[in-house]
């Protein structure tokens, strides 16, 4: 039961609950009980405890809403458990990959997609939305488009695995074919902006870079956003710098040196903000 006295552990911060719920996990234990999957059995194990305990409890649900507090503007916000910053990714990435509204998008055989990096990154890349490849691989920004990210990550003296990558979106919007992408639309951004903003939380980066302008519009909710008038001009998300910028697969499609510089002076305006070296090679790319 070590799993989910664990995962208790980070869901109820109040410590009366949490003896109860050990109670009942050291009962299943003496009767053999040794593991409980998070993903169906928990749901009976609290039933139980309802049952037992229902003078002494008044709500337990670890269903994905009841962590998620509405702020007050139009965003909600993921509740948090405490504990090293690992423990409450492994907690959020395990709530993401159990949520039924994200499970329920997902194509046949295909994953949910969630952030990868490292936990203390100073640059956190934000992407839109996984693409054909990851889905199959569940990982962000591993297709083509993903092969150019990595290749200016590592331009800017950076390997793929110090910084985090993350996207609005979980799942890959659903098209009537297995081929080709649709942006998504700002009802699907907004259901998955706290997952973002939680991992945000986590990672606390010195500066987000926008990838595109669906990332853009994701984070901050205005649908009236042209990349072109905002690309290169710092903003602020919740206090922290974030650079807008062209999407990889933009630069894919618009493969010219002048792109790839606007694309380069940015990361440069980012490594300079967040205090990395400088090369006067580094400055002269793509001139
Ligand atoms: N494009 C994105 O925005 N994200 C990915 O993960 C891949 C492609």
């Amino acid at each position: 039961c070590d799993f989910s006295t664990k995962f208790l552990r980070m869901v109820f911060s109040d410590d009366s609950l949490l003896e109860l719920l050990e109670l009942e996990i050291n009962a299943l234990k003496s009767e053999g009980i040794t593991s409980l999957p998070l993903s169906r059995d928990y749901k009976t194990l609290f039933n139980d405890i309802f049952a037992k305990h229902s003078k002494n409890i008044i709500k337990i649900n670890v269903n994905p809403k009841d962590v998620i507090e509405n702020t007050g503007d139009s965003h909600s916000k993921i509740k948090l458990p405490h504990g090293t910053k690992q423990e409450q990714y492994e907690w959020l990435k395990s709530l993401v990959l159990h949520d039924e509204e994200c499970l329920r998008h997902v194509r046949p055989g295909k994953k949910l997609v969630f952030g990868v990096g490292n936990l203390d990154a100073k640059l956190f890349f934000c992407g839109e939305a996984p693409g054909a490849d990851e889905e199959i691989q569940g990982e962000p920004f591993v297709g083509r488009a993903g092969k150019l990210l990595t290749k200016i990550i590592l331009a800017m003296g950076l390997s793929r695995d110090s910084v985090y990558i993350s996207n609005i979106m979980n799942w890959r919007p659903e098209m009537p074919t297995e081929v080709g992408n649709r942006p998504p639309t700002q009802q699907e951004m907004t259901f998955c902006l706290p997952y973002l903003c939680a991992q945000i939380e986590i990672v606390k980066p010195k500066a987000i870079i926008a990838l595109g302008a669906t990332s853009v519009k994701g984070l901050t909710g205005d649908e009236s956003i042209r990349m072109h008038d905002i690309r290169g001009k710092w903003m602020l998300f919740k206090d922290i710098p974030l650079m807008p910028t062209f999407h990889p697969s933009y630069l894919l499609r618009n493969n010219t040196n002048a792109t790839k510089r606007l694309v380069w002076e940015d990361m440069l305006e980012v490594m300079s903000k967040v205090g990395l070296p400088i090369s006067e090679k580094q400055k002269r790319y793509f001139l």
